[in-house]
């Protein structure tokens, strides 16, 4: 059996696996060198963020029971997509696919920052109070369902291999616990491992409250892409510890932490002081 075959077979197993190890490790970390110290008891975040977890991972199988990978196997059955269509080295192909989904995925933080009813979706993760590895799993059903049809879109045009999916999907889910996880690490190994991988102290500058801070560093995996299109912040303003994390409207964390209030959050409020909405003039029209 090659590696691919390997892989795909034992797909779910392999996610599962690096999902708890690295989960694991960053919970462990956190207790031994925390970066701050939460607002809400980690007993109540915790369990409300990770029931979301739960639900959102209820929600997918349900709708889309193949996911991703799935697509992707279909795309190359039918021979769908820009990649089975040319013949490049199989490394080469994986090593691209893999950069070009984080591009796509940068671009889609951006546009949920951007458009006011996706905001609405993506306020959910922002509206976390405290920045732990939980809260790289904290998103809406409803944005998890549309990211999900991104993925699909991307899959069929680009035609990247099963295993690149795959790659990617692990990738995607290590990184994002990492790089919320409230840890404290040496600032010159932080200020090298960035020019690689998005790290804690560069993902937190994008939960700050503060707009211009919240619009810089929408990277997930790769730092490269905010360096290229200008949204890179190097450190938040007050400093890590003295910052405010969350969002200036729903600054109690009652109103944000449990279960229900996040999945009603979308379609509560107004929007009308963030991102595109700032072409409101000052009298609100
Ligand atoms: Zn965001
Ligand atoms: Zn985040």
């Amino acid at each position: 059996m090659n590696i691919d075959d390997y892989i795909t077979e034992h797909e779910v197993i392999i996610r599962l696996s690096f999902f708890f190890g690295i989960f694991f490790v960053m919970a462990v970390y956190e207790l031994i060198s925390p970066r701050r110290r939460l607002l809400v008891p980690k007993l109540l975040r915790w369990s409300n963020n990770l029931a979301l977890v739960v639900l959102n991972s209820i929600v997918l199988r349900l709708l889309f029971p193949v996911a991703a990978v799935g697509m992707a196997v279909f795309a190359q059955e039918h021979g769908w997509g820009l990649f089975n269509y040319y013949q490049l080295s199989t490394l080469l192909v994986v090593v691209l696919s893999v950069i070009i989904m984080d591009g796509i995925i940068y671009l889609q933080h951006v546009m949920v920052h951007a458009i006011p009813v996706l905001w609405r979706l993506h306020r959910v993760h922002h509206a976390d109070p405290d920045f732990d590895v939980t809260t790289g799993a904290r998103f809406h059903p409803l944005e998890i369902i549309l990211s999900m049809l991104i993925k699909f879109a991307v899959i069929m045009v680009l035609g990247p291999p099963v295993v690149a999916v795959i790659i990617f999907e692990v990738l995607l889910n290590g990184t994002a616990m990492f790089n919320h996880s409230n840890v404290r690490l040496n600032k010159t190994f932080d200020k090298y491992l960035r020019l690689f991988i998005v790290t804690p102290d560069m993902h937190r500058v994008h939960h700050s409250v503060e707009a211009d801070e919240t619009n810089s560093n929408f990277g997930f995996n790769l730092p490269w892409w905010d360096r290229l299109f200008g949204t890179y912040r190097d450190q938040p303003q007050k400093g890590h510890e003295a910052m405010t994390i969350g969002i200036h409207q729903y600054n109690k964390p009652e109103q944000v932490t449990w279960l229900h209030k996040m999945l009603l959050l979308p379609f509560i409020g107004k929007i009308t002081e963030y991102s595109i909405n700032s072409r409101y003039s000052k009298n609100g029209k």
